[in-house]
């Protein structure tokens, strides 16, 4: 099974009639992607083991103990309707890179592990990268347990249902310990890349905040524009605000959701709840964005009688790659170009805890999460031998 084989009999698991994905943890798209992985997995002999949290491996093993091994591969789920490539590309082309080592001749001197972490979109349960979050330790196993889907059933009970144990969530040190480095591929999610291949500098910061406008609902008929306290005004100004402080700041800004009470066409609201996502090459000029974002909500909102507040619902800080390893393998691909992205990857929990590096295949039109997503099959082949390059160098130095 070679790269296109694979991506072939991938490409229709959880595929909807608009052309996307829905491919959500521990449903039936879920359980085919995990049997097409499994069945890939034993096609070349590796050993496959699912962790505790739902996470899956394959391991090249090599005589001894499983010790600073190298790990690669991405993640199989997908927002909703979203593309094909973003996680399963990383997947797909770690195992036609071992194909690659092997008909090469390439006698690795570490393990080599492919992995397939669960929920990193946090498209059924919220949270982006619960899979590795857990394995790591950076989320507390008795939150994730209770986490809901849209139907309300928790993450304990979805796993349950699949038949895992949900009270053995949680950190998994010993697992950890055994990885000497992770080398994510990824397609790129904008148009940052002019070559098929890059390797990935930094994740940019990124947070989300709740602005909640609070006016007088009211008559859309009787109500004179003068005695009205209407806070889609304050709203729409605070959206403009947000791209201009953007562009002062190099940063984006998005506001792209919305809650309107009561929506009713002949009704002056009386709250506007929405919400804004930031993220900028580092810390202060985030910080910067929201800070006039919300100076600008607030002076227009007093101007209006109407009653702004803002919560910081979540902040993930800036994670710099591991250097020395971006450095080699920006080196072992011939100076390949370094950049950074805005988009969050299991990578970027990793790196807290092991070496870890990105490798980035060209996106041409820069769409993501969403159907259109694209990668150039020759682009995704230059990505398959630019991994195994990677692969073969660390595994045998
Ligand atoms: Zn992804």
């Amino acid at each position: 099974m070679g790269y296109e084989e694979m991506w072939r009999d991938l490409l229709p698991i959880g595929r909807v009639s608009g052309g996307g994905h829905r491919r959500y943890s521990w449903t039936a798209a879920d359980r085919e992607c995990r049997a097409w992985f499994a069945e890939e997995a034993g096609r070349r002999g590796l050993t496959l083991e699912e962790d505790r949290n739902g996470n899956l491996f394959a391991w090249w093993d090599v005589p001894g103990e499983r010790r600073d091994a190298v790990l690669t591969g991405s993640h199989l789920d997908s927002v909703p309707d979203g593309g094909a490539f973003d996680g399963p590309l990383g997947v797909v082309s770690a195992l036609a890179a071992i194909d690659l080592l092997r008909e090469r001749g390439v006698t690795p001197a570490r393990p080599l592990g492919v992995a397939v972490f669960a929920e990193e979109e946090g498209a059924r349960f919220g949270v982006a990268c619960l899979g590795s979050r857990l394995l790591t330790g950076a989320i507390d196993p008795v939150r994730a347990r209770g986490l809901r889907d849209a139907d309300g059933v928790t993450w304990a009970d979805a796993m349950a249902a699949d038949g895992r144990d949900p009270e053995a969530i949680g950190p998994d040190p010993d697992l950890l310990t055994g990885i000497g480095c992770f080398v994510e591929l990824h397609v790129e999610q904008g148009r940052a890349l002019e070559v098929p291949v890059g390797v990935a500098s930094a994740i940019w910061p990124h947070g989300r905040w709740r602005f909640d406008f609070t006016g007088q609902g009211n008559h859309a008929g009787t109500t004179l524009l003068r005695d009205r306290r209407d806070p889609m005004l304050p709203f729409a100004h605070t959206i403009l605000a947000a791209r201009d402080a953007a562009a002062r700041h190099e940063a984006v800004a998005t506001m792209g959701k919305v809650h309107v009470t009561p929506n009713g066409v002949n009704a002056i609201p009386s709250l506007v709840r929405a919400w804004l996502d930031t993220r900028a090459p580092d810390d202060a000029a985030v910080r910067a964005t929201v800070a006039e974002i919300r100076a600008a909500a607030e002076k227009v909102a007093g101007e209006h009688g109407v009653e702004v507040a803002l919560a910081e619902e979540s902040y993930t800080q800036v994670v710099d790659f591991h250097a020395g390893l971006r450095d080699r393998l920006a080196a072992t691909l011939g100076g390949a170009p370094v950049l950074p992205t805005g988009a969050g990857h299991d990578a970027g929990i990793l790196s807290a805890h092991v070496p870890t590096a990105m490798l980035f295949v060209r996106n041409p039109t820069g769409v993501s999460h969403a159907p259109e997503e694209h990668a150039e099959t020759g682009d995704c082949l230059a990505g398959v031998e630019a991994l195994a390059a990677v692969l073969e160098d660390l595994l045998t130095r």
